[in-house]
């Protein structure tokens, strides 16, 4: 009966990052709550919104206000808990694995270990292709020698995963064969640092060779799809773009995990369904939408076999995020299935068995936990 009743049992978050621990005035949690560049609004402010709402709805209690706090109020308790506040949200979240992509903010978020220990749990690593390749560029490694090390890299990597920002960089349209050798070595030679020892890697030729390697050395590949900060072109980040990739890829067993996807789930429970290796979740835009998120839930579900569809947070820097990742995706997956239940057109038991392999069971396989 788990299906219905919105107790999905411990889940695995296979997409998050760290927190931030340092007390945040009204403008820094702010910034924090959704992709937006800017801290606040032009004239106005984010706690009117999807989200502003859980938080007060949700958060609120667990910080032990009543339901729908002022913003104010809300914030005040919070800075008065400092960081027993992000214990509690964490901990209440019923996470017991996280997977944590610390290619990005390293300097500001807590470490993958400083987060599990917050509520007893496990979690992994998911190392980024392009940051591991920048970290190595710094290294002024020639370009004849990048290829092995960055494979060298991978091999002995303990991370579960490896993670594409393709996405952000070059957009999606990544090639049915990785680059050659060669055409690798001339992009790199045309790679300039912006700044002293400052790379960014923004190459159709060196992204898709990145992608590829986590292809060629066997570790699941994650790619960031869809909705994402200001830095992103979305345009190019339909997952249908992936297509030629995705085809070619297929026969070499290796995972490939579309993070995000919103708005363009439907097309990523469409991959999922068709090609055997895809595998997605709709992450960061759960929380964003709040209670309007049981929608997207739906959605996805027309498609996708539930064997392929993963739970993540995708939260980032708030604890919050945890807590109403988890908390709107519980309820909105239960009220789903359990509609369906009621309808008699599946068994409580076909209602649990999906459960299990969305909210667990599904990471467990794939990253072999
Ligand atoms: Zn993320």
């Amino acid at each position: 009966m788990l299906a219905e009743s919105a107790d999905l049992g411990p889940l695995v978050d296979h997409h998050c990052h760290g927190l931030v621990l340092d007390d945040l005035d009204r403008s820094s949690f702010e910034a924090l709550m959704n992709e937006a560049a800017a801290a606040s609004p032009l004239g106005t402010t984010f706690f009117d919104s999807m989200l502003g709402l859980a938080v007060r709805r949700w958060c609120a209690p667990v910080l032990g206000l009543e339901t729908h706090a002022s913003a104010e109020d809300y914030l005040a308790r919070r800075r008065e808990l400092g960081v027993e506040a992000s214990r509690l949200l964490v901990a209440a979240a019923g996470i017991e694995t996280f997977l944590v992509d610390t290619g990005v903010g390293s300097e500001r978020l807590c470490s993958p270990a400083e987060l599990a220990a917050m509520c007893g749990g496990t979690a992994y690593e998911v190392v980024r292709l392009e940051t591991l390749a920048e970290d190595l560029l710094q290294t002024e490694i020639a370009p004849s020698g990048f290829a092995a090390a960055v494979e060298g890299a991978l091999r002995e990597s303990t991370a579960v995963a490896a993670k594409s920002v393709a996405a952000y960089r070059v957009g999606l349209d990544l090639p049915s064969e990785p680059p050659s050798t060669d055409a690798l070595v001339a992009a790199l030679r045309n790679q300039r640092p912006l700044a002293a020892g400052d790379h960014r890697i923004a190459d159709p030729v060196i992204n898709a060779w990145l992608a590829w390697s986590a292809i060629e050395t066997g570790l699941p590949l994650q790619i960031h799809v869809g909705y994402g900060d200001a830095d992103i072109d979305l345009l190019r980040a339909d997952p249908l773009r992936l297509t030629p990739f995705l085809r070619a890829t297929e026969k070499r067993g290796i995972p490939v995990l579309l993070l995000h996807n919103y708005p363009f789930h439907r097309n990523a429970a469409y991959l999922a369904q068709v090609f055997s290796h895809v595998f997605i979740d709709i992450g960061l835009a759960v929380h964003n939408t709040g209670a309007l998120s049981q929608a997207l839930i739906r959605e996805t579900l027309e498609l996708a076999p539930f064997g392929k569809l993963l739970f993540s947070s995708d939260a980032y820097g708030l604890a919050e995020l945890y807590y109403l990742g988890a908390l709107l995706f519980r309820r909105g997956l239960s009220a789903v299935l359990g509609e369906l239940i009621k309808a008699g057109e599946m068994t409580s038991h076909d209602g649990d068995h999906a459960t299990s392999l969305i909210a667990r069971d599904n990471a467990r396989r794939v990253y072999r936990l």
